[in-house]
């Protein structure tokens, strides 16, 4: 008894040494807000400005939905004054996290249920389509929501958090208002995805996503393969989209069967190549404008 308690003086003498040094940015410094998926990260980058700091937990390159934690990464999450992720997109960060330091963007948006067309081992594990970032105007309310938390996770900067996320929200709604015009008037608006990941875009545009399979790595049964060859014949379909982290063949046999080319469109699970967010938004508008014929 005696022992322990002289320890435990010991440690806050020595803390108490410490602080007194460094004042209020003591060994702690800046809250860490640990971004679970790529734009996540660059909101939260956005949004926490000079008084967080945020580390991004995919790695650039890595499909997200296949993250596996290491000791370093849950470290990471035990650390973090917030985490920032979306609920059923990462089956190992939904069980890592602590809930009173987490926020799930999913709790500050409509969101719509997960496509249909769900092949065995699809790692989407909740009844909602997560893949929310696609829609700009969604993700506003997400940046708006952000700086709420983390003015209440870190109020001495409160007002610094409101204010980025406010001007981030207004960024982001500048180019939902981009999308509306460029995707008002087009010849068609049929779109045919390898990935399943646009049903918010296609919610919010008026837009009709015809998605191969929902999991980017598993190779979808060749009667789906038919289904959507005949779908898109019939949609005079003229582009097959796929994206830059997974092969590019089941797009390109479709698009053999049916007369179309292959074009890309980003869902931004991982960082792109380059630019941000709203550059790789606006190559995904240019991109569905030219395969719909939009004007
Ligand atoms: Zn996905």
């Amino acid at each position: 008894m005696l022992a322990v308690s002289l320890l435990t003086g010991a440690i806050l003498l020595s803390a108490g040494a410490c602080g007194a040094g460094g004042g209020e940015t003591s060994a702690g410094g800046r809250p860490e807000v640990v971004a679970a998926i790529y734009p996540l990260q660059w909101l939260s980058e956005q949004v926490a400005g000079p008084d967080a700091k945020v580390i991004g937990l995919t790695a650039p390159g890595v499909e997200p939905h296949d993250l596996e934690l290491g000791a370093y990464q849950v470290a990471e999450l035990d650390d973090a004054a917030l985490t920032v992720y979306v609920k059923g997109v990462q089956p190992a960060v939904d069980e890592a996290v602590t809930e009173d330091r987490a926020f799930d963007a999913a709790t500050a948006v409509k969101t719509i249920p997960a496509g249909e067309h769900a092949e065995e081992g699809d790692e989407h594990e909740v009844s909602y389509d997560p893949h929310l970032w696609l829609d700009p105007s969604r993700l506003a309310a997400v940046a708006t929501a952000l700086g709420d938390r983390l003015a209440a996770a870190d109020p001495a900067h409160a007002q610094g958090y409101r204010e980025r996320a406010a001007r981030t929200a207004a960024e982001l709604r500048a180019l939902d208002q981009e999308f509306a015009k460029g995707l008002e008037n087009c010849a068609s608006r049929t779109v045919v995805t390898a990935h399943e990941a646009f049903g918010y875009l296609a919610d919010r545009y008026r837009l009709k996503q015809i998605g191969i399979t929902l999991d980017p790595e598993t190779e979808p049964s060749p009667a789906r393969i038919d289904e959507v060859a005949r779908l898109a014949r019939a949609e005079k379909v003229n582009t097959i989209f796929t994206e830059s982290l997974v092969s590019p063949k089941v797009a390109e046999v479709l698009a053999k069967e049916v007369g179309a080319k292959t074009g890309v469109l980003d869902p931004l699970e991982t960082r792109p190549g380059g630019g941000d967010y709203l550059s790789a938004m606006r190559a995904n508008l240019t991109a569905l404008r030219s395969a719909l014929g939009c004007t």
